[in-house]
């Protein structure tokens, strides 16, 4: 069986957990996690980065930074992870989804400004497939009309946009390391908050509404319940397995992004014939290989597809089902404009197995049969 998604793991993982153990700190803000955070900084050009439980705490944490407020409105793609919803709908925001762009399944920047109303607090691109928004127009866009902009790069850990990492563009990025991303600690994630002004807070709202980052710092006599907040501190435990990773982070780059070239240059041909359409990297993004997807005629010929790669054991899967026709969608936001893309590419979209250090065997059998499919007949 060539499974879709295998955890990253490169060797050191259980040296760095058994480490953490032995310092006897596993909880939050250890020695990991602080490597691990000024890692980020350092290598990202980040004011400030902490991890966080999840992609989806980040999220969260970033939503309650932006000071949502029932009723605000926050534009984002409804091509995208349920998490991206979520945070803002807890937060108390009604979402207005906007189409997204056929060549990188992007939030189209020329269609965010007709869904700006006085509500509008927040827009939040999602890097998808680590590919970047196209961020100097969405910034732009914010300036103009004084909103916030918090940067869905859960999947984009390790690209860029004109030479700036995805999620330090914003007011705020989050990342996630869950195990289906490209550097992983099981469950985790991190927030990187770019606007100085919000580091304390945000301190304060990890630490479960207290200053105990400032009383530590001795910056305060003792500490105290100074805010609201929540628990978002990462386990040492799972930094140590994730430092295990970020020490060797451009190995696991090119050796995915490997994979990545090999899927494009053996499918060009397809694309030629007008059988199948792949991703498009625009100019001045780099990405990060975190996935590759083809984009087949139809639905049919994708579930075809798909069935046919399981029936030679091989798991291909499909993403997203649009957010706003979602029951949660219908009742949480709204379509702003017309829906010419999200659907119908989202129904023709297909991912292929893409994971670290995927046996050349396995990679040869998914272009192997992909092609024997395609080829087949006239799809
Ligand atoms: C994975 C992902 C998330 C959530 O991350 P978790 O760590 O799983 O909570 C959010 N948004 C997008 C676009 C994602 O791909």
């Amino acid at each position: 069986m060539i499974h879709f998604n295998v955890p990253p793991f490169v060797g050191t993982e259980f040296k760095y957990m058994q480490e953490a153990v032995n310092n006897h700190k596993i909880c939050g803000d250890g020695p990991f996690t602080k490597k691990c955070n000024e890692w980020l900084e350092k290598r990202f050009n980040a004011k400030k980065v902490m991890l966080t439980t999840s992609g989806s705490t980040a999220l969260d944490m970033a939503a309650l930074l932006c000071g949502i407020k029932p009723g605000d409105e926050v534009i984002l793609p409804s091509f995208t992870f349920s998490s991206t919803a979520n945070s803002f709908v807890l937060a108390g925001a009604t979402l207005v989804f906007v189409d997204v762009r056929p060549d990188t399944m992007n939030i189209d920047e020329t269609k965010i400004e007709a869904a700006i109303t006085d509500k509008t607090k927040v827009i939040c691109p999602v890097h998808y497939a680590g590919v970047a928004c196209e961020m100097d127009t969405i910034m732009d866009i914010a300036k103009r009309h004084h909103l916030m902009v918090v940067e869905d790069a859960a999947q984009g850990v390790m690209s860029t946009y004109k030479g700036k990492a995805l999620g330090t563009i914003g007011d705020f990025g989050c990342y996630s390391f869950h195990e289906t991303k490209n550097y992983s600690m099981g469950e985790g994630g991190a927030i990187v908050i770019n606007n100085a002004a919000y580091i304390e807070k945000a301190e304060i709202l990890r630490e479960k509404g207290t200053n105990r980052s400032q009383f530590f710092r001795g910056q305060v006599a003792k500490y105290n319940w100074v805010d609201f907040g929540d628990s978002y501190l990462q386990s040492d435990l799972n930094a140590a397995y994730l430092w295990a990773q970020l020490e060797v982070a451009d190995q696991i780059n090119e050796n995915r992004l490997e994979t990545w070239n090999k899927y494009y240059t053996a499918f060009k041909p397809l694309e030629e014939k007008g059988i199948v359409q792949l991703p498009i990297i625009p100019e001045g993004c780099v990405h990060n290989a975190h996935m590759f997807y083809l984009k087949t005629k139809n639905l049919e010929i994708r579930q075809a597809y798909i069935k046919f790669m399981k029936e030679n054991d091989i798991l291909c899967v499909f993403h997203y089902v649009p957010l706003h026709s979602a029951p949660a969608g219908l009742k949480f936001g709204r379509f702003d404009g017309v829906d010419e893309n999200t659907t119908a590419d989202s129904d023709r979209l297909v991912r292929l197995p893409m994971y670290y250090n995927i046996k050349s065997d396995d990679l040869n059998k998914v272009i192997e049969k992909t092609l024997e499919f395609f080829n087949s007949e006239t799809k």
